[in-house]
């Protein structure tokens, strides 16, 4: 569907000028700098970073297959969340939807910009419900987050419904797809052409094993992405976190990531034997949601022995569920071993 994307950016974003820094204005040589009021004496670090990042996109650019000017680097995929409200929400005015249970970041995230979060919960089997997500818009949603593969389910959703929501949503989808290397399904990448109101957000903190170095990223259009270009901290990525993800994305991760894929089908087989499980949900993420007999009780005695997982029974849909990551094929050993002799 062609449609002008524009219309649904706050007016005060659309009117402003950003912040020009001294090496956005200066794009020349190597040369001597006393533009940018740093401390001359190299360490490494005294000089501030590229604010457009743009040795650390072409890598990028060149793993993901989109091209540069439809890349964000941010602080986490939680300054993407967090720019998303900014951008398109008038705090009081505008509302955001989001599927239910789902990642927390997109309810904090309305809670600071001061924007209704109106969460719809997933269907008992944890699909996608498509009818009553659109229900629960009206003329001042601008703003639809759905996770996918979802944390904390770990189910994927059908490619259709996703885009049949894009098409359908008179606003901007974002698709968060932070688990999206652990899935068999492809990502929505290769559909932001067609579909101008869609962002999709990942995240070099999962599968790509850079929780630490806070580098996540947004995937939309230009004119989308220079918005956030011009919304976001002039210096977001530091010198030090790209030099060390510059190195990691070199290396690759396939195989960690065949691995943890490997064992978390292993995991699920274990799980659904031990007694104290009832139910392992299906995942395409690198952790498993299993409803357990007792989940405060299996929780604490994990802890006792030092494995610590997150408790996910307070959750709404989520009754009695434990949310276990994968881990090392030995971390693994010892949780499986726990659960299984749990009574
Ligand atoms: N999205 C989802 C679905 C997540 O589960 C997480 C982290 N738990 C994030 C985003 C945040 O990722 P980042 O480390 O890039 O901020």
């Amino acid at each position: 569907m062609s449609r002008d994307v524009m219309k649904y950016v706050r007016p005060n974003i659309l009117a402003m000028t950003p912040y020009s820094t001294a090496r956005d204005e200066y794009k020349g040589k190597a040369g001597i700098f006393l533009d940018a009021n740093e401390n001359p004496y190299e360490n490494g670090v005294n000089r501030y970073p590229d604010p457009m990042q743009a040795a650390l996109k072409e890598q990028l650019s060149a793993i993901k297959g989109v091209a540069v000017e439809n890349i964000f680097v941010g602080n986490g995929s939680d300054e993407a969340i967090d720019l998303c409200y900014r951008i398109f929400c008038e705090p009081r005015i505008s509302n955001a939807v989001a599927i239910a249970p789902s990642y927390g970041m997109y309810r904090v995230a309305a809670a600071t910009n001061d924007v209704e979060l109106r969460e719809v919960q997933l269907n008992e089997d944890y699909s996608l419900p498509v009818e009553r997500l659109l229900a629960a818009t009206d003329g001042e949603s601008r703003l639809m987050f759905l996770c996918s593969p979802n944390n904390p389910t770990g189910n994927i959703f059908p490619r259709e419904e996703v885009l049949e929501l894009s098409e359908r949503f008179d606003g901007i989808l974002v698709v968060d797809e932070a688990y999206i290397d652990f899935a068999d399904q492809p990502s929505l990448l290769n559909d932001l052409a067609a579909h101008p109101n869609l962002i999709v957000l990942q995240t070099l903190s999962k599968a790509w094993g850079m929780a630490g170095l806070r580098l996540g990223l947004a995937f939309a259009s230009a004119e989308v992405m220079e918005l956030f270009a011009r919304v976001k901290y002039p210096y977001n990525i530091n010198v030090t976190g790209m030099a060390a993800a510059t190195d990691i994305l070199a290396k690759g991760v396939d195989e960690q990531v065949a691995e943890i894929v490997a064992q978390r089908q292993r995991v699920m087989a274990e799980l659904s034997e031990a007694e104290c499980v009832k139910r392992v949900f299906p995942s395409e993420a690198n952790f498993v949601l299993a409803r357990v007999s007792d989940a405060r009780r299996l929780y604490n005695a994990l802890i006792d022995e030092g494995v610590i997982v997150r408790d996910r029974s307070s959750v709404k849909g989520c009754d009695e569920c434990l949310r276990i990551t994968i881990g090392t094929p030995e971390e693994n050993d010892k949780m499986l071993e726990i659960v299984k002799r749990f009574k």
